[in-house]
């Protein structure tokens, strides 16, 4: 069985459409396919008509941009509802931020004399929303830096001319939201946050108060060491294990889609645990 739970499409930063998505997955011989877009449901329904054709099981996912003690932390939520309206009145309001978002990006690039960014950046996100990696896409593709990492070192992280710090959800909020549309609230890439693993505790512990049931163990951007200890330090705090390649497309050789670390022993997963939602495809 091949289980990958975190994935983007065109409607955020991923640059395969949900359908040419699914088909992709199906060539991996993907089993089970969460599509988990920034901050929208949006493309669930053209993937879940793909995943059908295909056999393949769907499970309706969005990662939400929340902060936690001034800092951002991306949040999976598996299983939902997408009509759910709480929880679409919540993206709505992050989406309407990350547009505003969006456009002081733009002009903070310009003060540095770097034009047309927000358009450069919209025009990479074809319609879906602007994150980040469409203004990554647009510096390189100018010339301002030479590949993804390099842009982001350059222009778009903490200190940098395109930074612009994240006023997202609240994680409290994005985990009743989650919850309230019947999915289950995952922590991803806990080893992408620059904090320590004291803080780390701090926040699994909080989290998991909140009504947090899970975390990614097993991440494409997670090293084997990382691998091992987060499977440790979500044991201890009781909380489920998850995995997701977070792949974004075929532009990202490194993370491929269904191809992951084997999930350390003794891990309890979310797929075996109550919360898994039964036959939702
Ligand atoms: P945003 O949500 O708009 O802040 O954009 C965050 C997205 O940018 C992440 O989901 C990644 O896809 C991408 N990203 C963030 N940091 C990096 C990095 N250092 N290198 C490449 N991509 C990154
Ligand atoms: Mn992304
Ligand atoms: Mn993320
Ligand atoms: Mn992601």
């Amino acid at each position: 069985m091949i289980i990958d739970l975190h994935s983007h499409s065109t409607l955020s930063d991923g640059t395969l459409t949900p359908s040419e998505l699914l088909a992709h997955a199906s060539k991996q011989e993907v089993d089970v396919l969460a599509l988990t877009d920034h901050d929208t449901v949006a493309g669930l329904d053209e993937a879940a008509k793909a995943a059908k054709e295909l056999g393949i099981q769907l499970i309706n996912g969005v990662e939400i941009s929340t902060s936690w003690n001034g800092q951002t932390i991306h949040m999976v939520g598996l299983g939902i509802d997408p009509s759910y309206q709480p929880l679409l009145d919540g993206l709505e309001k992050i989406c309407e931020y990350r547009e505003w978002r969006a456009e002081e990006i733009g002009r903070r690039l310009a003060k540095k004399r770097i034009e047309g960014g927000y358009e450069g950046a919209k025009s990479f996100a074809k319609g879906g929303l602007i994150a980040r990696t469409h203004y990554a896409r647009f510096l390189v593709d100018a010339g301002y830096a030479k590949d993804i990492r390099d842009v982001f070192k350059k222009y778009l992280v903490r200190g940098k001319p395109g930074y612009v710090p994240g006023k997202w959800a609240e994680i409290e909020e994005a985990i009743s939201w989650v919850r309230g549309a019947g999915g289950i609230p995952i922590i991803a890439h806990p080893a992408r946050y620059r904090i320590t693993a004291g803080r780390l505790r701090k926040l699994l512990s909080e989290f998991k108060k909140a009504g947090g049931l899970g975390v990614e163990v097993v991440s494409g951007s997670h090293n084997e060491n990382e691998t091992q200890t987060m499977a440790n330090t979500v044991k201890k705090a009781g909380l489920f294990a998850s995995q997701g390649s977070d792949y974004h497309g075929p532009e990202n050789p490194w993370v491929e889609l269904g191809r992951l670390r084997p999930m350390p022993d003794g891990s309890k997963t979310v797929w075996e645990s109550e919360f898994w939602p039964e036959g939702n495809s």
